[in-house]
Formats: C-alpha cells, structure tokens, sequence
C-alpha cells in the first residue's frame, strides 16, 4: 500500500522511527510527502528518500490535491509536524478520505480533538494516533494480563514520564524547544502535553480505564517559561482506581525516563521504557518473576508483537512498527470490506487521542485553581 508522510523531515526527532516503522513488515511504501516546512530542503529530501518527484510536495495541501487527484493515492497519511498544526491536517486529510496517523497530541483542544472522532466516523476512515509505545511487546502482555485478571481489581497504577532535556536556561532559543513552551504552537500545557501525554495513555491502555477527574499542580522552573516544565497530576480512573503521574522536562540526568507501574488485590507489574524487554510481575505474598520478551508462555497479544528472538534487544522503531502492522492489516480488511483480526486491534485511535487532550485540558484547569479535583 502507498503511505505519506507530513512533517518528519531531514534531521527531524520522530522522522526516522516513523520511517522505520512503516517499512518493516511490507505493507506499506513511501510514495509521497511534504516532509519539511521549508520546501526546498522537504522536496530535496523526499527525492533522496526514493519518492517520485510529482509526489514529493512543497507542503500539506499541495500533496492533499495532487494525492486525491491518483488512481493510486495514499492508502495511509502520517501527520508528524508540531503539534499546532495536526488538527488541520489530519481533518482535511480525514474529510478528503484518507486513513491518518497523527502524531499525539492529537489537538491541542478538546473540541478539536471532538472534532476528528467525528470526522472519522463521517469519512467512515481510520484515524489512529501515534502512543507508539503501546506497541512495545511487554506492554501489550501488561494489558493482556490485566485484562485476564492476573492482578484482579486494579488499585493503583503509577506512571511517570519525565526527563532532563530541558534543564539549560542558555537553550530557550533551541526552535525546537521553542514551540513546545509557546501557547500559541502548544496550547494550555507544555511537558504534559508531549511527554506525559504518553504515560497517561499508557495507563489508560493497560488498565482498560479513563480518567474522570483530576487535581494538578503544574510549575515553570525555569525564568520566562509561559507553559509547565513540571508536573505532578492525581487521577480517579471510572474502573475505581486511583492513577498518580509525574511528567518533567527538567529532570537532569533522568533520560527516556517512561515507567508504568499497576498495582492489584493479586499482584503488581513494573515496565520502564528504556529497559523495554523485561517486566517484572509480582504476585501478591510471592516472588518476583522477570518476564522476558519472546520467552514461551507469553499472550498472544504480545507474541504477536515481538520481532526477534529472545535475549535480543527490541526498541522504539519496532514498538512503531506494530502500529503499522495493526494498520495494514486494518486497511488492508477496510479495502476488502471484511473485520480485521482482533489481534490488530490494538493501536490508538481519534477516541483515546481526544480522551488524552480532554486530561491534558482538565489538568491545565485544575492547576489554575490550585489543584482543585477537576471533572474531565
Ligand atoms: P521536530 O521539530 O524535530 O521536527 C518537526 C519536523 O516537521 C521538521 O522536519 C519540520 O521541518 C517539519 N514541519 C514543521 N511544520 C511542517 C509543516 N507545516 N508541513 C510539513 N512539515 C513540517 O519535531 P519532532 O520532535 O519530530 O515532533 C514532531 C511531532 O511528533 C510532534 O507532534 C511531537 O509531539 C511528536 N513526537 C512524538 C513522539 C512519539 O513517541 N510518539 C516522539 C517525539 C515527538
């Protein structure tokens, strides 16, 4: 199938997973882009990438007309440019008929986010959002486990997103730190927002639960900072557990810096994002177990998710991957007007991206009274 990428350019962050991702399994081909903000250098580097020169686009619209205008257009478009501008995209994109990816956070608002559930379901289109790292094998295992009631009712979950890559104060004119502390490129929040944005979602994916109120406390540690740097955010999930989430940009020498912990009547889980081939699993009065990714025993869920044999390294770009792979064999069954295997099932879609934004606003809110509870 023919897939285009927005955004993603040369010497972007997110680019080079994406194109690894989409490529594993042979579902999908880079045919067309709009890579780059700056024409020039997006063309350029679509070219170098192997797409045709019709199809390597100066920006988004220009490919959105030339793209609906072929008998072979994209069967998949992935929107990952700054966040300001995926709400238009990927709903011109939606509207025109296109399947999309879109980078998380899927909007900025969560009218906008609304906004994309209903464009989706009126293109009848898939609209699935990048939590890449709900495609890591372990964690896919983590839900399967909960969902079978290994750790019977859940009670806590703790999760954490926070690193140190913000820290320096000499680094505010970084254009790529920039528009993620400007509320007109980022909206109500900033680290929330990109980072713990992910492990919120994690929570809400292996628990099965959705948060329906929240208390923040959101701080800017560093000078002239307009958006949060900082945050610690309590949750009461509709399941009945409790979830508590710190996300940070100026945590120094915390790196990746993604753990998910889940805490229940039978047991506990621990999984970390930089160590993503072990999980640990604690029964209630017993031992740890290690749990290795593509060991025997493991669900089908996560068997299905793993790539290489056991005792080897698996990371990011693959846990992408099983993305696209639940996506190809989602348009592939949409193409042929069949139901896709439950086992595809599993990637984030327009309702989980606008339930993780609506957080994201009711945090913003709460913070600004002081952490008053706050309904989502
Ligand atoms: P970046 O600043 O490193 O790169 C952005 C790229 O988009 C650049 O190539 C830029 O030229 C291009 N671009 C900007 N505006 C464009 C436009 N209108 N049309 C076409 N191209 C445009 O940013 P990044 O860190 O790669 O982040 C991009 C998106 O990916 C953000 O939404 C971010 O939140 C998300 N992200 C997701 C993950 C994840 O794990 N899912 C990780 C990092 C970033």
């Amino acid at each position: 199938m023919n897939w285009g990428l927005i955004g993603g350019g040369e010497g972007s962050q997110i680019g080079p997973a994406h194109r690894i991702g989409a490529s594993l399994d042979g579902f999908f081909t880079l045919a067309a882009g709009a890579l780059d903000i700056d024409p020039v250098k997006g063309k350029s580097f679509a070219q170098r990438l192997g797409i045709a020169s019709d199809r390597s686009y100066a920006d988004w619209r220009e490919m959105l007309s030339g793209e609906m205008s072929r008998d072979d257009r994209v069967d998949l478009v992935t929107v990952a440019t700054p966040n300001a501008s995926h709400f238009e995209i990927t709903k011109a994109f939606l509207d025109a008929g296109f399947n999309v990816l879109c980078e998380k956070p899927m909007t900025t608002t969560a009218d906008q986010g609304l906004e994309i559930v209903q464009a989706a379901d009126n293109a009848g289109k898939i609209c699935a959002v990048n939590f890449g790292y709900s495609g890591y094998a372990l964690v896919r295992h983590m839900r399967a486990m909960i969902a079978r009631g290994d750790l019977g009712r859940v009670r806590l979950i703790k999760a954490e997103f926070a690193h140190g890559f913000h820290a320096d104060a000499s680094d505010a004119d970084n254009p790529r730190l920039r528009w993620r502390y400007d509320p007109a490129q980022a909206g109500v929040s900033a680290v929330f927002a990109d980072a713990g944005i992910h492990a919120f979602h994690m929570a809400c994916f292996v628990s099965g639960q959705q948060a329906v109120n929240v208390s923040a406390d959101f701080a800017s540690c560093l000078d002239g900072r307009a958006l949060e740097d900082d945050a610690m955010i309590n949750m009461r999930m509709d399941g009945g557990a409790i979830c508590r989430l710190w996300t940070s940009a100026i945590a120094v020498g915390r790196m990746h810096g993604l753990t998910i912990q889940v805490f229940g009547e039978n047991g506990g889980l621990r999984w970390a994002q930089e160590w993503p081939n072990q999980l640990y699993w604690t029964p209630l009065n017993g031992r740890t177990e290690t749990i290795e990714r593509g060991a025997d025993g493991l669900s089908p869920e996560a068997d299905s998710a793993s790539r290489v044999t056991v005792g080897h390294a698996e990371g990011m770009p693959l846990a992408f991957a099983n993305l696209y792979m639940d996506l190809g064999a989602a348009i592939s069954a949409q193409k042929e007007g069949r139901d896709v295997d439950p086992i595809h099932a599993h990637f984030p879609n327009a309702r989980d991206g606008h339930h993780t934004v609506a957080v994201v606003e009711a945090a913003a809110r709460s913070a600004e009274r002081q952490g008053e509870w706050t309904k989502v």
